[in-house]
């Protein structure tokens, strides 16, 4: 089963908020392009230049929130991050799924983290140029506990609403499923045609689904009815398909929707 189409908005905020021309430098490559900036315009004015003040002018550019060490993450995971952006390309050839999808899929859900804190001792961001789904790079997902991983700004907001969740019920949400790359995927569909969606069009594919179990897994249990009227807060909810009325019923699985945060 096909998820819905995610609504696809461009909405950066917060910590990944960049604009204007000199977006892409920080640090020394900004440096560099003010100082020659500044030696540009003491040519025309025979002014000579002043000195480039690295920190005033990087202070002035929308500043992005300040890289994390790595603390709490998988060795496994720390060392496939120091390889995996110069090998990202050649890992995404490689993992051409066997079974090739009947539609295109779905829009990827535009970035956004808006109010929400990153993730603690995750510094992937989420991916400026759109990766295939199910082949995300390790370096554009955060882990949320026991090994699960989603993108980072469903990551953060996902974890924000396991706190409230924490808080209501005194345990956190408790998950089955969360990302999942396309050979998961794959063999998933092989295994469960039924219960699996096509590789390539699947929102777990995304980084941006979870099930959980626990309590939610059943509609009209208290955990279900009080993610049914928290969730949206934090840009989650269980899809219209997935309802109790929906084309296939799943009150485990739910979506991180940006646009609910808007
Ligand atoms: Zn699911």
């Amino acid at each position: 089963m096909r998820a819905p189409r995610p609504v696809a908005r461009h909405r950066a905020r917060g910590p990944f908020a960049v604009r204007g021309p000199i977006r892409d430098l920080r640090g020394p490559a900004l440096a560099g392009v003010l100082t020659i900036a500044a030696a540009g315009i003491a040519a025309v004015t025979g002014s000579p230049p002043a000195p480039a003040n690295t920190a005033t002018a990087t202070a002035s550019v929308a500043t992005p929130a300040p890289l994390r060490t790595h603390v709490n993450l998988r060795e496994s995971v720390d060392s496939a991050r120091a390889e995996s952006a110069a090998s990202r390309a050649n890992v995404r050839a490689a993992a051409v799924p066997s079974v090739t999808p009947a539609q295109a899929p779905p829009p990827r859900p535009a970035p956004i983290v808006g109010s929400f804190l990153p993730v603690e001792g995750c510094d992937a961001t989420v991916p400026t140029v759109e990766p295939p789904n199910g082949q995300l790079a390790l370096d554009e997902l955060c882990t949320i506990g026991d090994r699960h991983l989603l993108r980072a700004d469903a990551a953060a907001t996902y974890l924000a609403m396991n706190a409230a969740f924490a808080a209501e019920f005194g345990v956190p949400l408790a998950i089955t499923d969360s990302y999942r790359d396309v050979g998961t995927q794959s063999r998933l569909y092989s295994q469960k045609p039924g219960l699996a969606a096509r590789p390539g069009t699947s929102n777990h594919g995304w980084g941006v689904a979870v099930d959980l179990f626990g309590g939610v897994d059943s509609y009209g249990s208290a955990e279900h009815a009080w993610l049914t009227d928290h969730g949206s807060e934090y840009g989650w909810v269980n899809p219209e398909w997935a309802l109790a009325g929906g084309s296939r019923p799943e009150p485990w699985h739910w979506e991180f929707d940006p646009s609910l945060l808007g």
